[in-house]
């Protein structure tokens, strides 16, 4: 598959691999091999584009992931989501424990469930705890929006989607979002979505 056309294919909802507990990474591809995959999955991310990717989303059951976010959004918009730049981040056996008490509810989406967003409440700050893309153990507290970016990708290691812990009735078409709910408050969508 590494040899094949850039972008990579994105598995969609549906596929088994992105319900399977994925493998944690113990040696298995070379290290070249693993380089080829991190930078194949970095195209794959930017091209979507999206702000992480997730091994399973290409296909392969293994516990890795890529996350980046230029945050390219309107100012109060990148306030209310605590949306800072994450610069280029791979993260590998993953996972997260949330720090404090913090929620947020925010609209996100998927690249695996093309089309769509909802609303998922989440921890607002998270520890992880990975090894980088050279295998070297790392602890990093994120907030804001970087800390859901490192969950709903960590949860795709584990066989979950964002819609399982989504506010289900808040699911609308990502034409939708853009056209009535990216700019209101959350508070808006679940009044008049009644979720
Ligand atoms: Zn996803």
């Amino acid at each position: 598959m590494l040899a094949g056309p850039r972008p990579l294919r994105l598995v969609q909802a549906g596929d088994p691999v992105l319900r399977a507990t994925a493998t944690a990474y113990q040696g298995q591809l070379s290290s070249t091999v693993l380089a080829d995959l991190i930078e194949a999955m970095r195209l794959t991310m930017h091209a979507a584009p999206g702000v992480g990717l997730a091994a399973p989303q290409v296909g392969i059951g293994l516990r890795l992931a890529v996350l980046e976010d230029a945050a390219e959004v309107d100012e109060e918009t990148g306030r209310l989501r605590e949306r800072s730049p994450l610069p280029f981040l791979v993260i590998i056996n993953p996972e997260y424990e949330a720090v404090g008490v913090r929620r947020a509810a925010f609209f996100e989406g998927c690249l695996s469930v093309n089309g769509y967003q909802a609303v998922v409440d989440r921890a607002a700050d998270v520890r992880l705890t990975a090894l980088d893309g050279d295998l070297q153990p790392f602890q990093r507290d994120f907030s804001g929006w970087p800390a859901r970016i490192v969950q709903h990708e960590t949860d795709h290691l584990n066989g979950m989607l964002y819609l399982d812990r989504a506010e289900i009735r808040s699911l609308t078409t990502t034409d939708h979002y853009i056209d009535r709910w990216a700019h209101l408050p959350i508070e808006t969508a679940a009044r008049d979505l009644d979720f």
